[in-house]
C-alpha cells in the first residue's frame, strides 16, 4: 500500500465517529443519464444530493447540517442563525434539518432590491422556510451582500444582535456561516464522495471526472480531501456562480485550507498547499451577469437536460454548473469516452421563484 494514502476502511472510520444527526436520505442515489450520454459520447452520471431530503426539496447543505447539528446537539444549542440570500438554498435545508432535531432555526436573509425589487408574494424556497414558520429577518441590499458592504454589516449586527437577545433570555446559540459554512461540516463530502466511488464501482466503471457548481465553497474540500487521501485519479471540474478572485469573499486559498483541515480530520497526511491547489479547476465563464440572474446558457442547459432526462436543475446554481458541463463536452474538453458525474446540489425550488430569477425555460 502507498504510505501517502489511507484504506477506505480507515477513511470510512474516521467519519463514522464523527457526532452526527441523521436527518437525510443516504447515500444519495446515482445513475446515469442515458441520453445525454449517448448525444455527447462520454459516460454521464448524476449524484443527488438534491434527493437528500428531509423535504421533496433537498440539497448539498442537508449533508453538511448532519455532521454540525450532530456537534450543536452534544453542545445543548437551542437556536441555529444562519444567512444567505433571500432565496437560499443552505437556509431552507438547515431550517428543516433543524426543525427536524428540535433546534429553533433563525434566518437572516438579503435580498437584492436592485434586480429582484422589493419581496413581495412568498415563493420558491422562502415560501417553504415560512411555512415551517421560521423567524427570519430580510435586509434590503443593493446588489448583493458580497458587492454592498452596507448590508453585510447589517447581516452582522443582526446576527449579533439576535444571539446576544437569545443568549440573555438562556438559550444556548450557533452562528453557521453563509451556505453552511462551518468547520464541523466540511468533512460531510467527503462521504459524498465515498459513496460516489463505490456507487461507480458498482455501475462498472471508474470515474474520469467529478463536475459540481461551486458558491460558497462547502462541498469541494470534503470531496477533494477525500480524493487526496484515498490517491484516486479522478479530477474535479468546478464551475462557478461567483467570482473566486484571489482578494475575493471567497477564493481558492480559502478551498486549499479547508481541504487541509479534511484531510487532517480524517487521519490523513497533508500534502504541501500547491499540490492542492493544483488540484483547483474552477471555470468562471458561467457566472453570467451576476449571483441569482438567469443567464442564456443556464436557461438552455435547464431545458435541455428537462427534455433529454426527465431531470431538472435550477436556475441560480445547478443550471449554471450543467451548462458548463454542456459547454465542455461539445467543446471536446470532456473526452469522448469518460466516464463523468455531474454532482446536482440541489437549487430546484428556485425554479418556482419570480422571473427575474428563472428567467424564461417554459418554452
Ligand atoms: C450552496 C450551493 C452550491 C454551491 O456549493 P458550495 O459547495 O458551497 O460551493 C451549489 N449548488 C447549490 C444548489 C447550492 O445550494
Amino acid at each position: 500500500m502507498d504510505t501517502n494514502t489511507l484504506d477506505t476502511r480507515t477513511l470510512d472510520a474516521a467519519i463514522d465517529k464523527l457526532p452526527r444527526y441523521r436527518v437525510g436520505f443516504y447515500p444519495t442515489p446515482f445513475h446515469q443519464l442515458r441520453n445525454l450520454s449517448r448525444t455527447f459520447g462520454i459516460n454521464l452520471y448524476m449524484k443527488r444530493e438534491d434527493m437528500a431530503g428531509p423535504s421533496a426539496i433537498s440539497g448539498s447543505k442537508t449533508r453538511l447540517a448532519e455532521f454540525i447539528l450532530g456537534r450543536a446537539l452534544e453542545a445543548g444549542v437551542t437556536h441555529l442563525i444562519t444567512q444567505g440570500a433571500y432565496l437560499t438554498n443552505s437556509g431552507l435545508q438547515f431550517a428543516a434539518a433543524s426543525r427536524s432535531a428540535g433546534i429553533t432555526p433563525v434566518l437572516v436573509l438579503t435580498r437584492n432590491v436592485a434586480r429582484h425589487g422589493k419581496l413581495g408574494e412568498s415563493r420558491g424556497n422562502y415560501l417553504l422556510t415560512q411555512t415551517m414558520g421560521v423567524e427570519t429577518h430580510v435586509i434590503d441590499a443593493n446588489g448583493d451582500i458580497w458587492t454592498d458592504a452596507a448590508a453585510a454589516a447589517t447581516v452582522d449586527s443582526t446576527i449579533a444582535r439576535r444571539k446576544a437577545e437569545l443568549e440573555s433570555e438562556g438559550h444556548t446559540v450557533m452562528v453557521v456561516g453563509a451556505g453552511g459554512a462551518h468547520p464541523d461540516g466540511f468533512i460531510a463530502h467527503a462521504q459524498t464522495f465515498r459513496e460516489m466511488l463505490l456507487q461507480s464501482a458498482d455501475a462498472g466503471m471508474e470515474l474520469d471526472f467529478i463536475y459540481h457548481t461551486i458558491g460558497t465553497g462547502t462541498a469541494l474540500p470534503g470531496m477533494l480531501a477525500a480524493k487526496l487521501s484515498l490517491g484516486h485519479p479522478v479530477k474535479f471540474r468546478s464551475i462557478a456562480i461567483d467570482a473566486y478572485d484571489e482578494d475575493g469573499w471567497i477564493n481558492s486559498s480559502i478551498i486549499v485550507e479547508r481541504t487541509k483541515a479534511v484531510l487532517e480530520t480524517l487521519g490523513s497526511p497533508v500534502p504541501d498547499d500547491a499540490t492542492i491547489r493544483g488540484e483547483l479547476d474552477i471555470d468562471r465563464r458561467f457566472i453570467g451577469e451576476e449571483y441569482a440572474a438567469p443567464s442564456p446558457e443556464s436557461t438552455a442547459a435547464i431545458r435541455e437536460l428537462a427534455r433529454a432526462e426527465g431531470v431538472f436543475v435550477g436556475p441560480v446554481y445547478t443550471g449554471k454548473g450543467f451548462a458548463g458541463l454542456l459547454d465542455h463536452a461539445r467543446t471536446g474538453r470532456i473526452p469522448a469516452g469518460s466516464n463523468v458525474a455531474f454532482l446536482h446540489t440541489g437549487d430546484t425550488g428556485n425554479l418556482f421563484e419570480i422571473p427575474e430569477v428563472v428567467g424564461t425555460i417554459a418554452e
